[in-house]
Protein backbone atom coordinates (compact mmCIF):
# COMPACT_ATOMS: atom_id res chain seq x y z
CA UNK A 1 0.00 0.00 0.00
CA UNK A 2 1.18 3.58 -0.51
CA UNK A 3 0.37 6.07 1.51
CA UNK A 4 0.78 9.87 1.38
CA UNK A 5 1.19 11.23 4.12
CA UNK A 6 1.27 14.58 3.44
CA UNK A 7 -1.09 16.72 1.04
CA UNK A 8 -3.20 20.10 1.43
CA UNK A 9 -6.75 19.82 1.26
CA UNK A 10 -8.30 21.23 -2.00
CA UNK A 11 -9.36 24.88 -1.79
CA UNK A 12 -12.62 23.96 -3.90
CA UNK A 13 -15.12 21.39 -4.06
CA UNK A 14 -15.76 21.70 -7.34
CA UNK A 15 -13.67 23.25 -10.43
CA UNK A 16 -11.66 26.74 -9.83
CA UNK A 17 -13.36 29.83 -11.05
CA UNK A 18 -10.63 31.43 -13.21
CA UNK A 19 -10.54 34.21 -11.64
CA UNK A 20 -9.50 32.28 -8.25
CA UNK A 21 -6.71 30.87 -9.34
CA UNK A 22 -3.72 31.00 -7.42
CA UNK A 23 -0.66 30.37 -9.77
CA UNK A 24 3.21 30.39 -8.60
CA UNK A 25 6.07 30.00 -10.84
CA UNK A 26 8.78 30.54 -8.61
CA UNK A 27 8.35 27.46 -6.43
CA UNK A 28 9.52 25.38 -8.58
CA UNK A 29 12.07 24.99 -11.73
CA UNK A 30 10.38 22.39 -14.38
CA UNK A 31 6.65 23.81 -13.70
CA UNK A 32 4.08 26.23 -12.37
CA UNK A 33 2.15 25.29 -9.15
CA UNK A 34 -1.00 25.69 -8.76
CA UNK A 35 -2.19 26.74 -5.50
CA UNK A 36 -6.07 26.49 -6.23
CA UNK A 37 -7.73 22.91 -6.98
CA UNK A 38 -11.04 21.26 -6.93
CA UNK A 39 -11.62 17.23 -5.19
CA UNK A 40 -11.34 15.77 -8.78
CA UNK A 41 -8.03 17.61 -9.69
CA UNK A 42 -6.74 16.19 -6.15
CA UNK A 43 -7.94 13.16 -7.30
CA UNK A 44 -6.20 13.20 -10.63
CA UNK A 45 -2.75 14.31 -9.22
CA UNK A 46 -2.82 11.82 -6.19
CA UNK A 47 -3.79 8.57 -8.03
CA UNK A 48 -0.55 7.42 -7.12
CA UNK A 49 -1.34 6.87 -3.34
CA UNK A 50 -3.68 4.36 -1.97
CA UNK A 51 -4.44 6.34 0.88
CA UNK A 52 -3.53 10.00 1.42
CA UNK A 53 -3.50 12.08 4.96
CA UNK A 54 -4.81 15.63 3.92
CA UNK A 55 -5.00 18.73 5.99
CA UNK A 56 -5.14 22.37 5.95
CA UNK A 57 -2.92 24.82 8.44
CA UNK A 58 -4.92 26.77 11.01
CA UNK A 59 -4.39 30.64 10.21
CA UNK A 60 -5.78 33.78 9.81
CA UNK A 61 -4.96 34.23 6.47
CA UNK A 62 -3.86 31.02 4.46
CA UNK A 63 -3.07 33.02 1.13
CA UNK A 64 -0.28 35.25 2.68
CA UNK A 65 0.73 32.69 5.11
CA UNK A 66 1.49 29.48 3.44
CA UNK A 67 0.04 30.65 -0.35
CA UNK A 68 -2.66 28.38 0.00
CA UNK A 69 -5.99 29.68 0.45
CA UNK A 70 -8.77 28.20 1.68
CA UNK A 71 -11.44 29.61 4.30
CA UNK A 72 -9.74 30.28 7.53
CA UNK A 73 -13.05 29.68 8.92
CA UNK A 74 -13.52 26.24 7.46
CA UNK A 75 -9.52 24.99 7.90
CA UNK A 76 -11.02 21.59 9.17
CA UNK A 77 -14.65 21.45 7.81
CA UNK A 78 -13.48 21.29 4.58
CA UNK A 79 -11.11 18.74 5.50
CA UNK A 80 -13.69 16.93 7.00
CA UNK A 81 -15.98 17.06 4.15
CA UNK A 82 -13.44 15.83 1.59
CA UNK A 83 -12.17 13.45 3.44
CA UNK A 84 -15.97 11.85 4.03
CA UNK A 85 -16.46 11.87 0.70
CA UNK A 86 -14.21 9.13 0.00
CA UNK A 87 -13.17 7.73 3.48
CA UNK A 88 -11.44 4.60 2.23
CA UNK A 89 -9.02 6.62 0.32
CA UNK A 90 -8.47 9.78 2.70
CA UNK A 91 -7.13 10.42 6.30
CA UNK A 92 -7.95 14.01 7.67
CA UNK A 93 -5.58 15.77 10.02
CA UNK A 94 -7.46 18.88 11.99
CA UNK A 95 -5.28 21.89 12.85
CA UNK A 96 -5.92 24.75 15.90
CA UNK A 97 -4.48 27.72 17.65
CA UNK A 98 -2.13 25.74 20.59
CA UNK A 99 -2.84 29.47 21.95
CA UNK A 100 -6.14 29.73 21.59
CA UNK A 101 -8.44 29.54 24.90
CA UNK A 102 -10.84 27.12 22.48
CA UNK A 103 -8.32 24.88 21.30
CA UNK A 104 -9.22 22.02 23.15
CA UNK A 105 -13.06 22.60 22.32
CA UNK A 106 -12.03 22.41 18.89
CA UNK A 107 -10.09 19.53 18.57
CA UNK A 108 -13.29 17.92 20.42
CA UNK A 109 -15.06 19.09 17.90
CA UNK A 110 -12.93 17.83 14.78
CA UNK A 111 -12.36 14.52 16.44
CA UNK A 112 -16.46 14.07 16.26
CA UNK A 113 -16.07 15.12 12.41
CA UNK A 114 -13.47 12.25 11.80
CA UNK A 115 -10.57 14.10 12.27
CA UNK A 116 -7.65 11.77 13.40
CA UNK A 117 -4.88 13.73 13.76
CA UNK A 118 -3.21 17.11 13.70
CA UNK A 119 -1.05 19.50 11.38
CA UNK A 120 0.91 22.55 13.04
CA UNK A 121 3.21 25.03 11.52
CA UNK A 122 4.48 26.82 14.38
CA UNK A 123 5.98 29.12 12.45
CA UNK A 124 2.96 29.78 9.72
CA UNK A 125 0.94 30.15 13.21
CA UNK A 126 3.38 31.87 15.06
CA UNK A 127 3.77 29.95 18.49
CA UNK A 128 6.62 28.79 20.12
CA UNK A 129 6.35 25.02 20.03
CA UNK A 130 7.93 25.14 23.68
CA UNK A 131 5.75 27.15 25.00
CA UNK A 132 3.03 26.20 27.90
CA UNK A 133 0.17 26.12 25.44
CA UNK A 134 1.46 24.32 23.26
CA UNK A 135 2.91 21.79 25.59
CA UNK A 136 -0.72 21.27 27.20
CA UNK A 137 -1.97 20.79 23.18
CA UNK A 138 0.54 18.08 23.07
CA UNK A 139 -0.58 16.32 26.64
CA UNK A 140 -3.56 16.10 25.08
CA UNK A 141 -2.45 14.44 21.75
CA UNK A 142 -0.41 12.57 23.51
CA UNK A 143 -3.51 11.11 25.41
CA UNK A 144 -5.88 10.71 22.76
CA UNK A 145 -3.71 8.66 20.42
CA UNK A 146 -3.33 12.26 17.81
CA UNK A 147 -0.37 11.75 15.95
CA UNK A 148 1.12 15.30 15.20
CA UNK A 149 2.74 16.50 11.62
CA UNK A 150 5.15 19.32 12.31
CA UNK A 151 6.11 21.49 9.52
CA UNK A 152 9.58 21.35 9.87
CA UNK A 153 12.58 23.71 8.39
CA UNK A 154 12.65 26.17 6.42
CA UNK A 155 10.23 28.48 5.45
CA UNK A 156 10.59 32.20 3.43
CA UNK A 157 8.32 33.99 6.17
CA UNK A 158 11.02 37.02 7.74
CA UNK A 159 8.88 37.36 11.04
CA UNK A 160 8.82 33.67 12.02
CA UNK A 161 11.97 32.17 13.94
CA UNK A 162 13.75 29.68 12.07
CA UNK A 163 13.71 27.99 15.73
CA UNK A 164 10.34 27.41 15.56
CA UNK A 165 10.73 24.49 13.04
CA UNK A 166 14.30 23.64 14.11
CA UNK A 167 14.27 20.17 14.05
CA UNK A 168 16.22 19.85 17.65
CA UNK A 169 13.03 21.50 18.86
CA UNK A 170 11.00 18.39 18.29
CA UNK A 171 13.66 16.06 19.99
CA UNK A 172 12.63 17.99 23.02
CA UNK A 173 9.04 17.78 22.46
CA UNK A 174 9.82 13.95 21.90
CA UNK A 175 11.71 13.80 25.26
CA UNK A 176 8.85 15.35 26.88
CA UNK A 177 6.08 13.39 25.38
CA UNK A 178 7.29 9.68 24.67
CA UNK A 179 4.01 8.02 23.60
CA UNK A 180 3.12 11.24 21.01
CA UNK A 181 3.34 10.15 17.28
CA UNK A 182 4.68 12.81 15.54
CA UNK A 183 5.97 13.45 11.99
CA UNK A 184 8.52 15.68 10.79
CA UNK A 185 7.79 17.58 7.55
CA UNK A 186 10.25 17.49 4.75
CA UNK A 187 13.00 15.82 6.61
CA UNK A 188 13.42 19.07 8.37
CA UNK A 189 14.80 20.47 5.18
CA UNK A 190 17.96 21.84 5.20
CA UNK A 191 18.65 20.15 8.54
CA UNK A 192 18.19 16.55 7.35
CA UNK A 193 20.62 15.21 9.39
CA UNK A 194 18.96 16.73 12.93
CA UNK A 195 15.77 15.68 11.70
CA UNK A 196 17.88 11.93 11.18
CA UNK A 197 19.49 12.34 15.17
CA UNK A 198 16.22 13.20 16.18
CA UNK A 199 14.32 10.19 14.46
CA UNK A 200 16.79 7.60 14.87
CA UNK A 201 16.25 8.28 18.75
CA UNK A 202 12.79 8.30 19.66
CA UNK A 203 10.68 5.05 18.73
CA UNK A 204 7.62 7.43 17.66
CA UNK A 205 9.09 10.08 15.87
CA UNK A 206 9.04 9.99 11.88
CA UNK A 207 9.96 12.02 9.15
CA UNK A 208 8.48 12.88 5.58
CA UNK A 209 10.57 13.02 2.55
CA UNK A 210 7.41 15.86 1.08
CA UNK A 211 9.35 18.72 -1.31
CA UNK A 212 12.60 17.77 -0.66
CA UNK A 213 13.95 16.12 -3.85
CA UNK A 214 12.69 19.56 -5.48
CA UNK A 215 16.38 20.37 -4.13
CA UNK A 216 18.66 17.08 -4.85
CA UNK A 217 21.81 17.57 -2.71
CA UNK A 218 19.37 18.44 0.21
CA UNK A 219 17.84 15.06 -0.37
CA UNK A 220 20.49 13.32 -1.55
CA UNK A 221 22.43 14.38 1.65
CA UNK A 222 19.48 13.73 3.79
CA UNK A 223 18.32 10.63 2.74
CA UNK A 224 21.96 9.53 2.73
CA UNK A 225 22.09 10.59 6.55
CA UNK A 226 19.02 7.98 7.04
CA UNK A 227 21.18 5.09 5.47
CA UNK A 228 24.24 5.67 7.30
CA UNK A 229 22.47 5.98 10.64
CA UNK A 230 20.43 3.31 10.09
CA UNK A 231 17.21 4.80 10.30
CA UNK A 232 15.71 4.66 6.87
CA UNK A 233 12.48 2.51 8.53
CA UNK A 234 11.56 5.69 9.96
CA UNK A 235 10.88 8.04 6.93
CA UNK A 236 7.42 8.09 5.20
CA UNK A 237 6.06 8.78 1.82
CA UNK A 238 4.99 12.82 1.25
CA UNK A 239 4.30 14.85 -1.40
CA UNK A 240 3.45 18.27 -0.15
CA UNK A 241 0.41 18.32 -2.60
CA UNK A 242 -0.32 21.06 -4.49
CA UNK A 243 3.49 21.11 -4.26
CA UNK A 244 4.15 17.93 -6.18
CA UNK A 245 2.43 15.11 -6.67
CA UNK A 246 2.57 11.60 -5.24
CA UNK A 247 4.24 10.25 -8.63
CA UNK A 248 6.47 13.14 -8.68
CA UNK A 249 7.46 12.54 -5.17
CA UNK A 250 8.13 8.86 -6.03
CA UNK A 251 10.00 9.27 -9.12
CA UNK A 252 11.65 12.22 -7.02
CA UNK A 253 13.15 9.71 -4.50
CA UNK A 254 13.72 7.09 -7.16
CA UNK A 255 16.05 9.39 -9.16
CA UNK A 256 18.29 10.55 -5.99
CA UNK A 257 21.50 8.61 -7.04
CA UNK A 258 21.29 10.15 -11.10
CA UNK A 259 23.25 13.44 -10.23
CA UNK A 260 26.01 10.98 -8.66
CA UNK A 261 26.75 9.61 -12.02
CA UNK A 262 30.53 9.65 -12.76
CA UNK A 263 31.78 9.54 -9.20
CA UNK A 264 32.51 7.37 -6.26
CA UNK A 265 29.99 8.80 -4.28
CA UNK A 266 28.06 6.58 -2.31
CA UNK A 267 24.60 5.56 -3.45
CA UNK A 268 20.85 5.38 -1.80
CA UNK A 269 20.17 1.37 -1.88
CA UNK A 270 17.30 1.18 -4.23
CA UNK A 271 16.08 -1.17 -2.04
CA UNK A 272 15.88 1.23 1.17
CA UNK A 273 14.18 4.04 -1.52
CA UNK A 274 11.17 1.10 -2.01
CA UNK A 275 11.18 1.22 1.78
CA UNK A 276 10.15 4.57 2.02
CA UNK A 277 7.68 4.48 -0.52
CA UNK A 278 5.69 1.44 0.86
CA UNK A 279 6.53 1.97 4.38
CA UNK A 280 3.34 1.33 6.56
CA UNK A 281 2.65 4.80 7.46
CA UNK A 282 -1.06 4.00 8.98
CA UNK A 283 0.37 1.51 11.44
CA UNK A 284 3.19 3.70 12.12
CA UNK A 285 0.94 6.08 13.04
CA UNK A 286 -1.77 3.76 14.98
CA UNK A 287 -4.47 5.19 12.00
CA UNK A 288 -6.83 3.14 9.97
CA UNK A 289 -8.54 3.99 6.60
CA UNK A 290 -12.23 4.23 6.90
CA UNK A 291 -12.98 4.66 10.14
CA UNK A 292 -16.38 5.42 11.12
CA UNK A 293 -17.32 8.77 12.71
CA UNK A 294 -17.54 8.63 16.45
CA UNK A 295 -20.50 10.45 17.49
ZN1 LIG B 1 2.89 21.05 3.39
Amino acid sequence: MIVDVHAHTPTHRDAVPAEDACVFTSWRTDRPVVTTNSWADFDRAMSAADVTIVFNIAVPDPAAATGIPHDPDRTNDATAEFVANDPARRIGFMSVDPTSPDCIGEAERCREMGLVGVKLGPNYQDFDPLGEPALAFYAYCERNALPILFHQGASPIRAAPLRYTYPLVTDEVAIRFPELRIVMAHMGHPWGKETVATIRKHPHVYADVSSIYLRPWVCYESLLAAVEWGCTNKLLLGSDFPIANTAEAMAGLRGVNKMLEGTALPRVPAELIEQIIHADALGALGLTVGRPVDR
